[in-house]
């Protein structure tokens, strides 16, 4: 029963919850119709938004509206309205970026695009969404990703990294392999002085790493380290997930995932099966991340599939 509420959350998080099966559970947190959209001025002209799902990073402006992550597809309506009650501009939402393909984060894509955004991410973002496949934790959080209705793809996509020049500032989504899938992008507003870090930085506790599609977690210890370096002290910081925050509390999520994944490395040098890993609690220390969404066991199973390579059985999809 607890598995199937974890995996449920899991679900739930990647937006398919109804596949977990018929718990009131997955059937409330499908229920859009009671989210309400929050909006947040972050600095300048960047907003955040909050409604189910990722958060979402938005340059209002003169030049119109470019967002990061646009949730599920039945909220986008719901964004597009919040976005005009600002009265700002008139202008529509020209660009999205998604920071990776989880449908929490790329579902709005088709609506969006329809109203006549172009959606623009990394190539494994589109590769992902085009072809479906599995995500997971490499063990027993995983489900089947459907491919996405071609409406919903990113018709631009970069290797690297990408710039787009509006409302006087210059977006960039920069990639950082391997961190909490293989297409994550951290997001730049340098002007305004924030950064969107996607799924490789959030506040709900041990984060979920979606081995399965090509995360892990050195990938996302090197992508804080690495985002953090280049950023002024006093950045706001998005989260993929969870309340606006600032550099410590990135530098505090990093050290707890360099410290954690150093324990279970240490346990598998000295052949420690992953069930002798949970028996005897090696993240106790480190208790206060746990959460709802992945808990002690569900976060040792990660670390210790990510560190052995151990990617999950992939299931077969047209
Ligand atoms: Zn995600």
């Amino acid at each position: 029963m607890k598995t199937t509420v974890r995996t449920c959350l899991i679900f739930a998080f990647l937006g398919a919850a109804l596949l977990c099966g018929p718990s009131a559970w997955a059937q409330q947190q499908q229920d859009f119709s009671k989210v309400q959209i929050k909006v947040t001025k972050v600095s300048g002209n960047i907003y955040m938004l909050e409604g189910a799902g990722g958060n979402i990073a938005a340059s209002i402006g003169e030049d119109g509206i470019v967002i990061v992550d646009d949730q599920f597809a039945p909220l986008a309506e719901k964004i597009q309205v919040a976005l005009k009650d600002l009265k700002i501009t008139d202008k529509p939402v020209r660009f999205v970026i998604n920071t990776h393909y989880h449908g929490d984060h790329s579902g709005g894509n088709e609506p969006f695009a329809n109203a006549g955004s172009t959606v623009i991410a990394q190539d494994n973002v589109r590769k992902r969404l085009e072809s479906g496949g599995t995500a997971g934790n490499g063990g027993s959080g995983k489900m089947d990703m459907k491919p996405a209705n071609k409406a919903a793809l990113p018709i631009i996509t970069f290797e690297h990294d990408v710039t787009v020049h509006l409302n006087g500032e210059d977006i960039r989504a920069l990639h950082f392999p391997s961190g909490h899938t293989d297409g994550d992008s951290i997001i730049f507003f340098p002007k305004n002085n924030v950064v969107h870090m996607g799924d490789d930085f959030v506040r709900y506790g041990f984060p979920f790493i979606d081995v399965a599609s090509g995360g892990s977690v050195q990938g996302m210890i090197d992508a804080m380290e690495k985002a953090t370096a280049q950023l002024p002290a006093d950045v706001k910081v998005i989260p993929g997930h969870g309340a606006l925050s600032n550099l410590d509390d990135v530098r505090a999520f990093t050290k707890m995932l360099r410290e954690t994944s150093a324990v279970v490395q240490k346990a598998i040098n000295e052949q420690k099966t992953l069930e002798q890993m949970k028996q005897q609690k090696i993240l106790e220390p480190w208790a206060q991340w746990k959460g709802d969404f992945v808990n002690d066991d569900a976060f040792i199973e990660t670390l210790y599939n990510s560190l052995t390579g151990h990617k999950g059985e992939f299931m077969k999809h047209n």
